[in-house]
């Protein structure tokens, strides 16, 4: 399986980043290996003094795809969930200085946090989800699907364009505002609504 996850999909994140507005998704992959196993904590690479959480919804794609039409976007995911894209932000803004590719900041072992999945039957909308983090039982970020730039169907359309999708793959969906630094002993946890759908202790 794949991970695809889309960057710069929230307005205020864009800001608080003081990145461009971009006319496309912001689209880039983490291996498999970025998964960070169920249970274990999340240790703090020794490559960077600034790793930033951040929360995202998760799409698991249930049929292989290619050239996918919006329309039939919501054929393709009955699952959503949560998890948070761990970015090693000082070396992503060296990187992006240089122009050069993202990967060791985004993509390195356990930067992929993929909490419990829910059906999707459960919404009424998948374009009007609230989510949520915590650090140590205070809200660090918050968001609502209904305001990401490029919905959940319009990302499947885009992205299958360049990867065809396969069953199991997961689409990191991008972050709101909010992103900070974790420390050690930070106990992340995540919600969508009120269900708790991941909790993470920060080493
Ligand atoms: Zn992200």
């Amino acid at each position: 399986m794949k991970i695809i996850c889309i960057g710069r999909n929230y307005t205020d994140h864009i800001s608080e980043l003081e990145n461009e507005r971009p006319d496309h998704p912001v689209v880039f992959l983490k291996p498999d290996t970025a998964i960070l196993l169920k249970k274990q904590p999340f240790f703090i690479p020794d490559f960077s003094s600034e790793i930033h959480h951040e929360v995202e919804v998760l799409v698991k794609i249930k049929k292989i795809g290619k050239h996918i039409d919006r329309k039939f976007a919501h054929k393709y995911y009955d699952e959503i969930g949560l998890g948070i894209d761990f970015t090693a932000r000082d070396l992503q803004s060296r990187l992006k200085e240089k122009g050069l590719p993202w990967e060791k900041a985004k993509a390195f072992d356990g930067s992929a946090v993929i909490g419990k999945f829910l059906p999707k039957s459960k919404f009424e909308s998948v374009d009007d989800i609230n989510f949520s983090l915590q650090n140590n039982g205070e809200t660090v970020q918050e968001g609502n699907t209904a305001l990401m730039l490029w919905k959940i169907d319009a990302l499947i359309e885009y992205i299958s364009k360049y990867f065809t999708l396969k069953i199991g793959d997961i689409i990191f969906t991008g972050t709101p505002a909010g992103v900070a630094k974790v420390n050690p002993e930070d106990q992340l946890t995540g919600y969508i609504e009120k269900t708790e759908l991941f909790s993470v202790k920060v080493k």
